[in-house]
């Protein structure tokens, strides 16, 4: 026990110590909620709400078995069909959640001689899941397709090669050139899986299905993995692509195989949830407006140096980092801010580099305009005093 009590001593000497705090839930809380992932709302949407609690009414609390034992209901075949279609996919499979799946897949698709370059600011789950597959692996850095190109180079010509990325990163709110990513996996034969998870429900003119379909690859990527977590307001994860990959991964993917499905309200809300993303524009719509409306406060009202450059032709996009450096002044910054009512968290090492320390602001459709510009004033004011006090 005690190397484990010293092990916490040192992340608290550190700065690195984290704790699981109770925030009060629904849409009485106290706090203005900008750390969620509930883009659009859907979270406390009544007709999610509906279709789980009716499903649960019907079908019961658990789905009873695994997908290849007794877990497999007609909802989640209908749930299946419906993503294959929203995603412009031949097949597509339910997964526990967005973890648990990316591990899932990629063991279930990788073996030891397999190639994986991937963007170093890949999602935990996409790390974990190359590493426990045993595949061969290259790092590129952060959307330097450049940089990857030069890695699939020098990559073995027979080699079967798989490009793995986020499309919206979680924590810098930015994307890859996917066009061009695809030109160069098709260039050296790659496949490309993209991880939809912060994109599905928010980008897309037509079906809001995520970043593949804004920047018009649906078709070119191999593998497209998402969440009902975050923009659809549930739980659950799915993967969409060529029939016979998602016929490999229900042989092969043991965290598929050997996972309970998940019940029946979650999937009813899954339902519920991509239906409503795909008829309903306006919830984006809302969305989009407070985007625009946050980052233009931010860079009329913060100093210079704090805000992300971006890309060129790159949209801005729900995730907004302010860069605050250095161990504790993110810290300090989110503090203040939570005493005065604004949810923000702050992001630090391990789950971005050192150096990198930063505030995240996650914009919803649900927040109002008076709370953002609440927030920015709140925010002006936190990194003036506080940057002088340093
Ligand atoms: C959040 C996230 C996940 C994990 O999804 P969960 O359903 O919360 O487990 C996976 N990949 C990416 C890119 C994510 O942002």
């Amino acid at each position: 026990m005690d190397a484990y009590a010293k092990q916490l001593d040192v992340l608290k000497k550190s700065l690195q110590y984290r704790e699981v705090k109770p925030f009060a839930e629904g849409p009485n809380s106290n706090w203005v909620d900008f750390s969620g992932n509930d883009f659009l709302g859907l979270s406390q949407h009544p007709s999610l709400a509906d279709a789980a609690g009716q499903a649960a009414k019907e079908f019961g609390t658990g789905a009873t078995g695994s997908r290849l034992i007794s877990g497999t209901s007609e909802s989640i075949l209908a749930l299946e069909k419906l993503l294959a279609d929203w995603k412009g996919t031949e097949a597509a499979l339910v997964l526990n959640s967005g973890y648990q799946g990316n591990i899932a897949i990629l063991q279930g698709l990788l073996s030891a001689d397999d190639w994986v370059f991937w963007d170093r600011l890949n999602h935990a789950s996409l790390v974990d899941g190359v590493r426990l597959s045993g595949a061969k692996w290259k790092r590129y850095r952060h959307l330097d397709l450049a940089h990857l190109q030069t890695l699939l180079k020098a990559a073995p010509f027979n080699a079967r090669k798989w490009i793995v990325t986020d499309s919206l990163f979680s924590m810098d709110g930015d994307y890859p050139d996917l066009p061009k990513l695809c030109d160069i996996a098709e260039a050296y034969g790659a496949f490309v899986l993209v991880d939809e998870a912060h994109a599905g429900g928010v980008f897309g003119k037509e079906k809001r299905s995520g970043l593949c379909e804004a920047l018009g690859v649906s078709s070119r990527v191999t593998l497209q993995v998402g969440t009902f977590s975050k923009a659809l307001g549930g739980f659950g994860a799915y993967v969409a692509g060529p029939d016979v990959l998602i016929k490999t991964l229900i042989n092969t993917a043991r965290g598929f195989i050997y996972s309970t499905a998940l019940p029946p309200s979650v999937i009813a809300a899954a339902h519920q949830a991509v239906t409503m993303v795909w008829e309903d524009s306006s919830l984006c719509g809302k969305l989009w407006e407070n985007v625009h409306f946050c980052w233009s406060l931010l860079e009329r009202e913060l100093p210079p140096g704090y805000l992300p450059k971006l890309q060129k032709k790159a949209q801005k996009t729900q995730i907004i980092p302010v860069y605050l450096p250095g161990s504790d002044l993110a810290l300090r910054v989110s503090e203040r801010l939570m005493r005065q009512g604004y949810m923000v968290r702050a992001i630090r090492p391990p789950t971005v580099p050192k150096g990198q320390e930063r505030l995240r602001i996650a914009i919803s459709a649900k927040q109002t305009r008076t709370q953002i510009e609440g927030l920015v004033s709140a925010l002006k004011c936190a990194i003036v005093e506080t940057a002088v006090a340093r």
